[in-house]
């Protein structure tokens, strides 16, 4: 009895033990199981980068410092190598160095800088404050993460931004161990030094715009792309990204060597931030125009010592209200030699919105502006489409493209103004951007000066940033297979989480 009792004991046991590492086994084979997902989500699906470089920025921001104008509290971002900035909005000169401005030691501070918030130099004790430590602090690069499985289903387009193996490899001879820097990788390959086909390649990962797919002409012509022949512009998604911020009237300088806004007469109040134009209650019915007095550039912290140009493609929005018994508002780009004028009645008045391009009627639209009423309105001249939009809605797209590649200038000019005949209106929140503009580059003018034709598996790809980006203009194309997958999601830090368009 007691041994049919121990017998059953030992079996239970047993079967005990047999249960657990049965279990055990489970545990480790689900484990196992969800590294290898996380393996293959990692390989075939999403992957995580950081941006070292500010060759996309503003778009991606790579290393970077965080910039507060003192002399206008405008915000902006400068690259980490900047020891100097000039504020897009106001001009002013800001210093960003990391050394001390008396003595030229290195500033210390006390980490995290936010929490002590100050700083101060250990060879000569100057203190400083944390509103201008602050701008001198250099952050990380964006987070992004990239999508891998995009491209299985789809196919590349144009000003997607991508994420591919440099198509330049850095080669070690496994033979002798001579090195061969950004080179371009062919079979047959030979060591200068020892005749050997044996390389070990080190890959590095690149992001960029996609601007060229496989089989077009492609060239850079005055900042625009064009297509076989043809002018390509952005989608409204990726246009409102490539808008670079020029002017805001919410920030007023404190100090200005020129005047933001230029005027004729005395119907113009020019406020801290709106200004004014009444030609109504004086009945002075001759067209009043405001100009906006600096010329725009594509200097911004990004790019602050690789020179700067004159912008031709620009925007202006703003918010306006129109006092009862206006007649009509006058908005005027020019771009080098071409004048762009759109005329908007008041509802109390009859007739059409209209664009007049040197003065020669072009377009014609049914939309009059309601009187007392707050109105925003966009008006832009971009990759040669005109547009207006007020309140968020298109009013007309003129399509200025007339088939002819235009000659090559050495840069844009562009004049902004804006008024009105008969008017009483209060203009604020004034807003001035320019588009991006591809240039050439001392360091590389592939397709810059003449087309280039892309090969059946070849991509074009072109950094943000113009003048500080290492791409396609340099080392040309970007074969299919080197590309590893869209970029589509900052997730660090925080505070610019977004999608990439
Ligand atoms: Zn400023
Ligand atoms: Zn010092
Ligand atoms: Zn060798």
């Amino acid at each position: 009895m007691t041994d049919l009792k121990e017998k059953q004991a030992i079996t239970r046991n047993k079967e005990k033990t047999k249960k657990r590492k049965g279990k055990l086994r489970e545990n480790i084979e689900s484990i196992a199981i969800a590294v290898a997902i996380a393996f293959a989500i990692r390989y075939f699906v999403v992957e995580a980068f950081k941006i070292p470089t500010g060759s996309m920025a503003t778009t991606l921001l790579g290393e970077h410092k965080n910039v507060h104008c003192p002399n206008c509290d405008w915000f902006f971002y400068a690259d980490r190598q900047s020891d100097d900035a000039l504020c897009p909005n106001c001009q002013f000169k800001i210093n960003l160095s990391d050394f001390c401005d008396a003595c030229g030691n290195r500033i210390r501070h006390n980490w995290p800088a936010w929490l002590w918030r100050k700083g101060h130099c250990p060879r000569c004790q100057t203190a400083v404050a944390w509103s201008d430590l602050s701008n001198r602090l250099i952050h990380g690069g964006n987070r992004i993460v990239v999508n891998k499985f995009w491209y299985k289903f789809k196919d590349p387009q144009r000003w997607d931004v991508m994420v591919f193996i440099y198509p330049l490899y850095d080669l070690t001879c496994k033979n002798c161990s001579a090195q061969f820097p950004d080179t371009e990788w062919r079979d047959g390959f030979r060591c200068h030094r020892c005749g050997s086909t044996k390389f070990s390649k080190k890959k590095k990962n690149y992001i960029k715009r996609l601007v060229g797919l496989p089989g077009e002409k492609l060239q850079i012509v005055n900042g625009d792309i064009y297509i076989n022949d043809k002018i390509q512009r952005k989608p409204d998604s990726v246009q409102k990204t490539l808008w670079m911020p020029v002017y805001n009237s919410n920030y007023l300088a404190k100090k200005t060597d020129t005047p933001v806004w230029v005027t004729n007469g005395n119907a113009w109040k020019i406020h801290d931030t709106s200004i004014t134009l009444d030609t109504l209650s004086q009945e002075d019915s001759d067209t009043s125009l405001v100009t906006f007095g600096r010329s725009v550039s594509d200097q911004n912290g990004y790019n602050s010592h690789s020179g700067h140009n004159e912008m031709g493609d620009v925007k202006i929005s703003f918010d306006v209200t129109l006092l009862k018994g206006s007649q009509s508002l006058t908005l005027v780009l020019e771009k080098n030699n071409d004048i762009f004028t759109a005329l908007i009645p008041a509802d109390s008045i009859d007739g059409k919105t209209r664009l007049l391009k040197n003065g020669m009627s072009v377009l014609e639209k049914d939309f009059r502006l309601q009187t007392s009423q707050q109105h925003k309105i966009e008006f832009s001249n971009a990759d040669r489409m005109v547009c207006l939009s007020i309140n968020g809605n298109k009013v007309f797209s003129f399509d200025d493209d007339d088939g002819v590649i235009p000659d090559l200038r050495s840069s844009d000019t562009s004049k902004i103004r804006f008024g009105g005949t008969r008017v009483h209106a209060t203009f604020g929140n004034i807003n001035i951007f320019h588009d991006i503009y591809y240039t050439s580059l001392s360091a590389g003018s592939w397709g810059t000066t003449k087309p280039v034709q892309l090969g059946e598996k070849d991509y074009f790809m072109l950094g943000d940033n113009s003048r500080n980006s290492n791409d396609s203009r340099v080392w040309k194309f970007v074969p299919e297979k080197n590309i590893v997958g869209k970029a589509f999601f900052v997730f660090w830090p925080p505070n610019t989480m977004k999608f990439i368009k």
